[in-house]
């Protein structure tokens, strides 16, 4: 079953990067068939095959022999990895469901967002409205209504830090996909979860902000470390709720 895991993100992954690409570059989602960029000969079924067909082909096009962009290489071995770990954690459950989505988010605003510095609303609407869904089914109407407080409470955060970041810097702080992810964030986390991702985000994004400081580079994507906390905070959740739950003991005992 963990196998079927691993083959499922890698077909999810291949979809997304494509539908990304093609909608950066504002092309139809559905036609043409894939195609190579270079010389446009149609890809047949086996050149189709995520990992496999990059291997087989040894990263170039069968026809003119341009080499194909290692991304989609990286994006099907990471999803196929992500949905294995969600399963391994939530096995056979809802819970399994929103993991595959927010990996699946994660892999969408990474795209995007490294390549052309934004989250695509189109991403954001799905995954939300999908997650949505999914909360419905596992705790019906009253974990929609929770959810949607949380969601709330993480876009006017967000929302604040970006309205005070702007008049600080004079500069875009945060992107306005940032904020709209904010609101996914909290419709899936509890609100002290949701400051924990924030953390990790960060704690993440920072060594990239130094490396990139050197190559004097300024404006830096934070949608996929937001993203990646997200995934990781919800992976965890229990293990860090207990956590969270133990140093509140501790505190009450010594303080
Ligand atoms: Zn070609």
């Amino acid at each position: 079953m963990v196998l079927l895991a691993f083959l499922l993100g890698t077909i999810f992954a291949s979809f997304i990067n494509l539908y990304v690409l093609r909608f950066l570059r504002g092309e139809s989602i559905i036609f043409p068939r894939s195609h190579c960029d270079n010389c446009n000969h149609t890809l047949n079924w086996y050149e189709l095959i995520p990992i496999v067909s990059y291997l087989a082909l040894k990263g170039k096009c069968k026809c003119c022999k341009q080499k194909i962009g290692i991304t989609s290489l990286i994006a099907e071995l990471f999803l196929g990895f992500a949905f294995s770990l969600v399963y391994m954690i939530y096995g056979y459950s809802i819970n399994t469901l929103i993991g595959f989505l927010l990996a699946s988010t994660l892999l969408a605003i990474s795209i995007s967002d490294f390549k052309e510095m934004i989250i695509l609303d189109s991403t954001l609407i799905t995954s939300t409205l999908l997650s949505y869904i999914l909360i419905y089914l596992e705790f019906g109407l009253r974990g929609i209504y929770k959810s949607f407080l949380y969601g709330v409470f993480g876009f006017v955060l967000f929302f604040l830090v970006k309205l005070i970041g702007d008049k600080v810097y004079k500069r875009e702080s945060l992107g306005g996909g940032d904020v709209k992810l904010a609101f996914l964030m909290g419709s899936i986390l509890p609100y002290n979860l949701f400051l924990i991702a924030i953390i990790i985000g960060s704690l993440v994004a920072l060594p990239y902000a130094l490396i990139m400081s050197l190559y004097k580079k300024k404006e830096l994507p934070f949608g996929p470390f937001l993203a990646l906390g997200l995934f990781i905070v919800f992976l965890f959740k229990n293990g860090i709720a207990n956590f969270v739950n133990t140093i509140l003991i501790i505190e009450k005992i010594f303080l």
